[in-house]
């Protein structure tokens, strides 16, 4: 087995305390929200009114352009009505609302079910689109698209990034734990669709059974390996990971097929096999919900469209006496202010924190621990400054799209200088301004 391991980027407290804790079924909810914005490009078209039924994993929105994905029921029931819902980051969008009347009752897939050993690339393609696949990592990248390269850049390795480098985040080793098999058809079944004559798995080292899991399903497979990555922060992020595993540097603005890549997360990848095996689209995800603020941390799986509350109150979560709730992981979740809003499917984590660190920031020191911490050889605290000024171009410059919001500059800075929300800051800006 390759062991390998990152240069940069940093080792928080891994914090994995719901990672021996088996995923569990969560209650079928007395309504659901679906958004029709949960994915990178443009939200899904309502194909739904009020007072319709809808049957579980039926399409209610339909794909509203090359980047973009439909959404599906979660549930069966009645639609409510059509109304602007907020999200986990703090935008709002168009969702529906959906009262649940019975137990399941599954609507006909919209793509073909067959042996998936005969499944065409271009079916592969059809199925990812139609199920509403994305990046469950964290991007919620349209998967159909992802695995459409240009022909001109051909992919020879395919990357199955099980690192969850996270602290506190146990939903994907949880995955790998109970469902290796599963994930590991859906890899294989991607590999042929991009023609890639090699796949790794890659797991850190903090999670041995799942290492183990993968070694039990390859045991002589050709073509693939799983590779043990020495546990670092940001290793999952896509860069990180071809850099570490095939020493190949994406270039600034470029993405991962320019380097003869496809990294896929292992949520997508079994998200993948449910559909062209059992014909369910992305109605459902594993959510961890954890931290200090949590009686019972546990790996649920919930249906899109849940209300955060009660998921939240079935592991026990103190809501009072919280001083922090984030979604996602403490590096690049994003706090919200309210729980009342639906589990989507970027949703990996849930943290609640009953003590959360607020320090007083300090000048910089011009130490350059933020420049050696910095995976993509960005040097923040310059990079910040210009952001500070207002002199754009020279952040662009600077690499302020390339910045992958990892947060490991801010983790380092003896100064607390909050730099990755300055870099967000500075994307804002420049991103509102060229839209005008
Ligand atoms: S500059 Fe961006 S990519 Fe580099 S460490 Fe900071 S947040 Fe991460
Ligand atoms: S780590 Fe903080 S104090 Fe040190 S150079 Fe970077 S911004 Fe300045």
């Amino acid at each position: 087995m390759l062991k390998l391991r990152m240069k940069r980027g940093v080792h928080p407290p891994e914090q994995k305390i719901s990672a021996s804790k088996a995923i569990q079924e969560f209650p079928l909810p007395k309504q659901v929200v679906i958004p029709f914005s949960q994915h990178t490009g443009k939200p899904a078209t309502p194909l739904v009114k009020k007072r319709q039924e809808v049957k579980t994993g039926e399409k209610i929105g339909e794909a509203a352009g090359f980047i973009s994905a439909p959404v599906h029921s979660s549930v069966t029931g009645k639609v409510k009505g059509l109304e602007t819902v907020l999200l986990p980051n703090g935008n709002s969008t168009l969702g529906a609302i959906i009262e649940v009347t019975g137990e399941d009752e599954f609507a006909d897939p919209t793509w073909p079910i067959k042996d998936v050993s005969t499944l065409t690339p271009d079916e592969v393609r059809q199925i990812a689109r139609e199920a509403g696949i994305v990046g469950l990592g964290g991007a919620v990248f349209p998967t159909s698209v992802k695995i459409s390269p240009p022909r001109e850049y051909p992919i020879d390795s395919v990357i199955v990034n099980g690192s969850e480098c996270e602290p506190y985040l146990t939903s994907d080793h949880r995955l790998m734990v109970e469902h290796a098999e599963e994930i590991f058809q859906a890899a294989e079944l991607l590999r042929n669709t991009v023609g890639a004559s090699r796949g790794y798995i890659a797991i850190e080292d903090n999670k041995p059974d799942a290492i183990e899991a993968f070694q039990k399903v390859l045991n002589g497979v050709k073509g693939w390996e799983v590779v043990s990555l020495k546990t670092r922060y940001p290793q999952g992020a896509e860069k990180s990971l071809i850099k570490v595993i095939l020493n190949r540097e994406v270039p600034m603005g470029g993405l991962p097929f320019h380097v003869g890549a496809l990294v896929q997360n292992v949520g997508t990848l079994f998200a993948l096999y449910e559909a062209a095996t059992r014909g369910i689209p992305l109605i459902r995800r594993v959510v961890t919900v954890t931290g200090d603020g949590v009686n019972e941390p546990s790996n649920f799986m919930v249906r899109i469209g849940t209300n955060a509350r009660e998921v939240l109150e079935a592991a026990g979560a103190d809501l009072e006496n919280a001083e922090k709730i984030i979604f996602g992981g403490p590096m690049m979740g994003v706090s919200v202010k309210s729980v009342d809003i639906p589990v989507i499917k970027s949703t990996s984590g849930i943290l609640v924190m009953r003590t959360a660190r607020k320090p007083k920031v300090y000048p910089c020191l011009y130490c350059g621990k933020c420049v050696v911490a910095c995976p993509l050889h960005i040097t923040p605290t310059r990079l910040v400054k210009y952001i500070q000024a207002e002199m754009w171009d020279q952040a662009k410059e600077f690499g302020l799209f390339n910045c992958m919001e990892c947060g490991c500059c801010s983790y380092v800075c003896p100064s607390n200088i909050p730099l990755v929300h300055w870099i967000r800051y500075g994307k804002f800006m420049v991103r509102s301004m060229e839209a005008k």
